[in-house]
């Protein structure tokens, strides 16, 4: 039986998903072409179309408790076949930047990490982090000491307290974040809950199985470049944190060499942090070469996506450069790159929660929802998942 909805619209809501990326969701009127293209939106409640319509409201409670715009892999056949020019992609896109930026704790990081015009504020923290550590440990010495030793260059011991509150830092306000977020999803009253949901645990492990291989992602077969990429993007980056974690554990608890000064065992860490890296760099040269080249297939970029890859990019490539100037035997080139690249990696762990990163903690938290109340991706037609109010579609505005 269909229950009466009373529509709230949020018009400052609206502004504000069209400043973040949807610029065009006026256009939308409600063909549903989208929803059809869409290759892994579900038959019960399909995205994107119901996206459209409630952000053109202005429903705020129900879009920022939506689980389906992180179903979303932005392949953009939506989009490319949309007759009215509205990007659904990007609007999905839009509100999960909001989904971010709302659910930051603390908040007002995730407002910097989002604002362009404080874009030489959010660099410049990090940036000065790292340049007082080199004045403080060797007062920009970039010559010496040779061969090259990086914890000579700067204590390992300020690095481990830095990175390592850092680290926690972002791990503790990113669970904070996911909290929320999970919490908020139980709210969209359009989603209809038949009986109890799987705990979180099992719901996560199906997660898991899901996001590993990227197993829905493979079904926007019109768009796969794009998977290839970003699996490369994936499997580079947990390869480059194994190698990190690993050197950390040998030079810290067993105190071995570090691989810089070939100790003993280091070359299976090479080879795995080399292949990571190369892995991790090819596929983010492919993501912004398409950004660059075909962005109706890639989607418009906003600052919000160009700084993550910024950052991302730069990670890699310095961690690249300072490997290969150091093969080249530049002392100083190699001591000032390192410190290049461990501006960037503060910034990518300081920034983590907030920014673009964010999206692999809110992928597996809104898949472990829908996995735990039977919202099954490769099986679209799951029983446990349905409007729970027909009239939602149709909204009547209030008074
Ligand atoms: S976004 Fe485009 S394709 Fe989707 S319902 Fe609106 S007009 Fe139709
Ligand atoms: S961008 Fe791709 S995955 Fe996302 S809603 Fe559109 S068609 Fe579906």
């Amino acid at each position: 039986m269909a229950t009466e909805f009373i529509a709230e619209p949020d018009l400052q809501f609206t502004k504000d998903l069209i400043k973040a990326g949807g610029a065009d969701v006026k256009k939308c009127f409600q063909c549903a072409t989208c929803s059809v293209a869409c290759a892994i939106a579900p038959d019960n409640s399909p995205f994107p179309r119901k996206e459209m319509i409630w952000a053109q409201w202005g429903l705020k409670d129900r879009l920022m408790s939506d689980p389906d715009v992180w179903l979303c892999h932005q392949c953009n056949d939506c989009s490319t076949l949309c007759p009215r020019g509205a990007y659904p992609g990007d609007l999905l896109k839009a509100v999960r930047k909001m989904h971010i930026q709302n659910n930051s704790w603390p908040s007002f990081l995730g407002s910097l990490v989002g604002e362009p015009a404080l874009f030489v504020l959010t660099l410049g923290i990090p940036v000065v982090i790292v340049l007082l550590l080199v004045y403080f440990s060797n007062g920009f010495n970039f010559s010496g000491p040779s061969p090259i030793d990086y914890g000579a260059f700067i204590p390992y011991i300020a690095i481990q307290i830095i990175y390592t509150l850092t680290l926690v830092f972002a791990v503790v306000s990113l669970l904070i974040s996911l909290k929320r977020y999970w919490n908020s999803l139980g709210s969209n009253n359009v989603i209809e809950i038949r009986g109890h949901g799987r705990g979180f645990i099992p719901s996560f492990i199906e997660a898991l199985k899901e996001i590993l291989p990227h197993t829905t992602f493979k079904e926007c077969a019109a768009n796969n470049i794009r998977y290839a990429a970003h699996l490369l993007t994936f499997w580079g980056m947990i390869g480059l944190l194994v190698t990190t974690a690993i050197v950390a554990f040998n030079i810290d608890i067993l105190h071995l060499k570090p691989p810089s000064q070939n100790g003993p065992g280091t070359v299976p860490i090479k080879i795995l942090g080399n292949v990571s890296a190369i892995a991790f760099v090819v596929g983010l040269a492919i993501m912004v070469i398409r950004r660059l080249t075909v962005p109706d297939q890639a989607g418009r970029s906003s600052y919000f996506d160009w700084f993550f890859l910024f950052v991302i990019c730069g990670t890699g490539l310095t961690g690249v450069l300072t490997q290969l100037i150091r093969w080249a035997g530049s002392v100083p080139g190699t001591y000032f790159l390192y410190m290049i690249h461990l501006m960037f990696v503060l910034t990518l762990l300081l920034y983590l929660p907030f920014s673009k990163f964010a999206h692999l903690g809110y992928r597996t938290v809104a898949i472990a929802w829908g996995k735990s109340y039977g919202r099954n991706m490769t099986v679209p037609t799951a029983p446990n998942y349905a409007p729970a109010h027909p009239s939602a579609e149709e909204p009547t505005e209030k008074g």
